[in-house]
């Protein structure tokens, strides 16, 4: 048996009705605030930039040590294994020379960002950031930098409480 609606109750509403007051309203701003998880991965990560240091995941099976952690790995479609430290050095694997801020404002002086590859990763595993201490002109793909960190109290557990990558020194490790 099936009902059918062939006339829907009530009064409809046209957009004048409201223009000209003929429906109670209220108006407001709602204070809302937001809080999501970031995840396991991603949670112990930030967590960990906070104290300074940089956290993998490793893969038994294919050896690889993942980074930024993730909980799955996407060679092999199983879980990852373990948490293991990397370090802050690494390899200029790409980069731009931005004349842009973030707001796409132009800006006289450029930025460097670009990804770095981290020491104790597998290959091509890193991170997007700015680089710093170097000019336009001397920075290259294949340059060894290591992160500067914001001092420890102004840490937010942020991918900011690294302040960018700057060239490493000669014999510096
Ligand atoms: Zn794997």
């Amino acid at each position: 048996m099936t009902a059918r609606i062939s006339r829907w109750p009530g009064i409809e509403l046209t957009a004048a009705d409201l223009h000209e007051g003929k429906v109670t309203q209220t108006r407001f701003r709602p204070d809302a605030k937001y809080a999501w998880s970031a995840g396991e991965a991603m949670s112990r990560f930030l967590e960990e930039l906070q104290n300074g240091r940089l956290i993998a995941r490793t893969c038994r099976k294919c050896a690889r040590v993942l980074f930024p952690p993730r909980m799955f790995c996407e060679e092999c479609f199983r879980p990852t294994d373990a948490w293991t430290y990397i370090r802050d050095t690494g390899t200029i694997e790409t980069f731009s020379i931005s004349y842009l801020d973030t707001d796409a404002r132009r800006i006289p002086e450029p930025i460097l960002v670009g990804v770095v590859s981290l020491d104790g990763a597998s290959p091509k595993m890193g991170m997007m950031h700015y680089f710093g201490g170097m000019t336009k002109d001397e920075i290259r793909i294949g340059m060894r930098v290591k992160a500067v960190w914001k001092p420890k109290e102004e840490r937010r557990g942020s991918v900011l409480d690294i302040l960018g990558f700057r060239p490493l020194g000669e014999g510096e490790s």
